[in-house]
């Protein structure tokens, strides 16, 4: 969904969609499970910078909420969980700041973006949003086990014999035995 700022300018838009997975590319990162739900509504917002100078900034405030599929920090197996977030979002036509970077506008939390030519894409932002949002280290459990640094197989799911037989001595003490039974 694209916000115009020539179609803004006319009035506000409200927007309440679902959109499907796969409308957006989260990348490797994570990958949406079921539909992703947003609502809100886009506004032109005109900063006056002196007696001359209006820049049409587009606001966007709204919500999202979805469930996503990231890969467990340390075992790679994919993990479910919920995101959702609010946001409060002003984009400024790129240039805008170039002779000026330091102003400061509207309310604290409200965050700065740059547009180009003349309008947002709202699957830009979910994108955004979405993977700013994604929890820095997942884990499937608590004490996942995660895959074995030699032979690759994931500990969790079935103990590899890679740390055993060497240097143990209960190992040795079965091999000796096996031994003497064979000959
Ligand atoms: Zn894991
Ligand atoms: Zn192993």
């Amino acid at each position: 969904m694209e916000f115009r700022v020539s179609e803004l300018e006319r009035e506000p838009l409200d927007f309440d969609l679902s959109l499907k997975a796969g409308t957006i590319d989260f990348g490797e990162e994570a990958e949406q499970v079921g539909n992703l739900a947003t609502s809100g509504r886009a506004e032109v917002i005109h900063e006056h910078r002196g007696p001359k100078e209006i820049v049409p900034d587009i606001r966007l405030k709204g919500r999202y909420s979805g469930r996503f599929q990231v890969p467990c920090a340390r075992c790679i197996e994919p993990v479910e969980i919920p995101l959702a977030a609010d946001f409060d979002l002003i984009f400024r036509p790129v240039g805008a700041d170039a002779d000026a970077p330091e102003r400061s506008i509207t309310a604290s939390e409200t965050e700065i973006g740059y547009y180009q030519r003349d309008s947002v894409l709202l699957e830009d932002v979910l994108r955004e949003q979405v993977l700013l949002s994604l929890p820095v280290r997942t884990l499937c459990k608590p004490n996942c086990k995660g895959l074995c640094p030699s032979c690759g197989a994931n500990r969790n799911l079935q103990p590899c014999s890679c740390d055993e037989g060497k240097g143990d001595p209960r190992w040795e003490a079965l091999t000796g035995l096996r031994g003497r039974i064979k000959s």
